[in-house]
């Protein structure tokens, strides 16, 4: 029989990279003493209140259809929860509830592209991407990243990337993998360009809840001009640890809301009632339970900058969001797959080669801080080990 030409489109998983993870797991299976770091699915349990939200929308019956778009009171709280961050005033009908950032982002491609339109996107590139923007045939442009700007947005770069077929760019700040955010004149250079050559703005911030250093995402959907071009993509999948909840949302320009409604009409005709009420408390009860998570994330990730110091070989800084440390590895002269295949056979450490993300990622490797602190520590003791065998056969 035959298939769509769309599955071809959609069949890459990045690059060979992830078998170091595919690996691990089937050994974690096999009851072999693996550290997995390599997937970004905390180990946090959903906070209470949350839990207790979804039993009690359970037990009230809440196991009906719910509106295509959204329950109102979860577009409320989103929307009112946007136009906090975004500075700007959103109504609930520009926002769509999905399952996940996942299916949002999805979504959002196919009512904004077409084939041959060519979407840039910043690389190293949350792997997804691809497949998300080879299902309506666009091109994906990538503009690279480079560790010696610490993997920062040169609008330069962006702005020569631009040709008469881009619609849009994608962007992921905080950005998966380097931790990296927007500063506001890089904010304004990316609005700049969107509105000088009409483009889209796909702003996915679902790691905008977590930051460390002090520094913070400037989103350039803030800004004056961008909410007719501006689509922001999040979720409570990484701040509320809700991973496999699967909601999260998209925040749009109201035509935008109906044509992304009429998609999920024929794609999942809306997202379980018990769990939407369930994620209106999350955001509405935010605090607490929440700084819990982010300040977990905040010391698991100096534990591990601690635990790497000094080793040769092996640069690794704080994240300024996030919830990885991206480390370079290139002082070991091995690259990111050697290094990590290497880590994950010799010790049962797992992370992921940073060439999976795309070129610039060459040479580092992602650690996920979604483990306990004392697997964290074992790690880094483990990885010092597997660092001084490398570094005394160079
Ligand atoms: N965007 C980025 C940058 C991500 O890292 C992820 C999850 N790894 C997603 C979107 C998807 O998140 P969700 O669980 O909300 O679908």
């Amino acid at each position: 029989m035959k298939y769509s030409d769309l599955t071809r489109r959609i069949a890459g998983e990045g690059s060979d990279a992830w078998q170091v993870h595919d690996d691990a797991v089937e050994r974690m299976g096999r009851g072999d003493d693996i550290i997995l770091l390599s997937i970004g699915d905390p180990d946090f349990e959903t906070p209470a209140a949350i839990r207790q939200a979804a039993n009690a929308a359970l037990a009230g019956g809440r196991t009906h259809y719910s509106p295509i778009g959204g329950e109102p009171a979860l577009r409320q709280a989103i929307a009112a929860e946007s136009s906090r961050t975004l500075g700007a005033a959103i109504d609930p009908g520009q926002v769509t509830v999905f399952p996940g950032a996942q299916a949002a982002l999805f979504g959002v491609a196919q009512c904004l592209f077409n084939p041959g339109d060519e979407v840039i996107v910043a690389e190293p590139t949350y792997v997804t991407y691809e497949a998300v923007l080879g299902t309506p045939g666009a091109r994906m442009v990538q503009v690279p990243l480079r560790p010696e700007d610490n993997f920062e947005l040169n609008p330069d770069a962006l702005a020569r990337a631009i040709t008469p077929k881009t619609r849009g760019i994608i962007l992921n700040f905080p950005h998966n993998p380097t931790g990296a955010c927007l500063t506001a004149a890089q904010a304004n250079a990316v609005a700049a360009l969107c509105r000088k050559h009409d483009l889209w703005l796909v702003s996915d911030e679902v790691y905008s809840a977590l930051y460390y250093t002090g520094k913070h995402h400037e989103s350039p959907l803030s800004l004056p001009g961008m909410q007719e071009r501006g689509i922001l993509i999040s979720s409570l999948s990484k701040s509320h640890a809700m991973t496999g909840w699967r909601c999260g949302w998209a925040v749009t320009p109201p035509a935008l809301a109906g044509h992304l409604s009429n998609l999920a009409r024929a794609m999942y005709f809306g997202v379980a009632q018990f769990i939407q009420d369930a994620a209106a408390v999350a955001i509405t009860s935010g605090g607490a339970e929440l700084e819990a998570i982010r300040s977990s994330y905040e010391r698991r990730a100096r534990v591990m900058i601690e635990g790497l110091s000094g080793l040769e070989g092996i640069k690794a800084r704080m994240p300024d969001a996030g919830m990885y440390i991206f480390a370079d590895i290139r002082g070991t002269g091995l690259d990111g797959k050697q290094f990590a295949r290497g880590l994950l056979d010799t010790t049962g450490v797992s992370v992921t080669p940073g060439e999976g993300f795309g070129p610039s990622g060459a040479g580092h490797v992602r650690i996920t801080l979604g483990t306990a602190d004392s697997r964290l520590r074992e790690a880094c003791a483990r990885i010092t080990r597997y660092a001084a065998v490398i570094v005394a056969r160079k």
